[in-house]
């Protein structure tokens, strides 16, 4: 029998597959903190929870560097242009987390000033139930992520982003137009949405 070299064997994988591997297990976490939920996340990201476990220990302040929202918090109107401009800004591909009731409906805050739920005006990729999350919920999130991740193919991300982009050129061409605000712009693009019974503005 002929002795098996190791350097002659072949390895075959699909390109999705090897190329979601890596990007599951090298996520770099941007914090959209904004209220109680981010305290949370503080302990998530400490030596007793230990993200790093998952590869997502590299967290990150410039959304520039950074692949994985964490939408900690309540969202006013006033702040979803912010949230908007900083998704955009995000390295691609990327990926967000809606954390808390808060971030995910509005939570407790029923009111005209509080945005009610983040997937009106960003892609939402995981919700994260509780008021706030434990950090166990939130890395239970987080694994929830990477098994999409490991499901989805490379252009479907890309559509999905670029879906994103044309609504933020439409908000764009609308405040031009109107000589608006981009919180009356992304207002007034939600009303619209909701008279086609949309409940999302991209
Ligand atoms: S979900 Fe609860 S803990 Fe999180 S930001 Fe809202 S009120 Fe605070």
């Amino acid at each position: 029998m002929s002795e098996l070299n190791i350097n002659d064997a072949v390895l075959t994988t699909r390109l999705d597959a090897v190329v979601n591997w890596g990007r599951k297990n090298s996520l770099w976490p941007m914090p959209f903190g904004v209220a109680c939920c981010a305290i949370e996340f503080m302990s998530m990201m400490s030596s007793k929870y230990d993200l790093a476990r998952f590869g997502a220990e590299a967290m990150r302040f410039s959304p520039r560097q950074s692949d994985m929202m964490l939408v900690l918090g309540t969202i006013t109107n006033k702040m979803a242009p912010v949230l908007r401009t900083i998704y955009a800004q995000m390295a691609e591909p990327k990926w967000v987390i809606s954390v808390g009731v808060c971030a995910s409906s509005g939570g407790m805050y029923r009111t005209y000033a509080t945005l009610q739920g983040i997937d009106r005006v960003i892609p939402v990729d995981v919700y994260v139930p509780g008021c706030p999350p434990r950090p166990e919920s939130m890395i239970y999130g987080v694994m929830k992520l990477q098994e999409k991740i490991e499901k989805e193919s490379l252009s479907m991300r890309k559509d999905h982003i670029a879906r994103f982009y044309e609504s933020l050129a439409q908000q764009e061409a609308y405040e031009a137009a109107k000589g608006v605000t981009a919180q009356q712009a992304i207002r007034e693009m939600l009303a619209d949405a909701a008279e086609r019974g949309a409940g999302t503005i991209f």
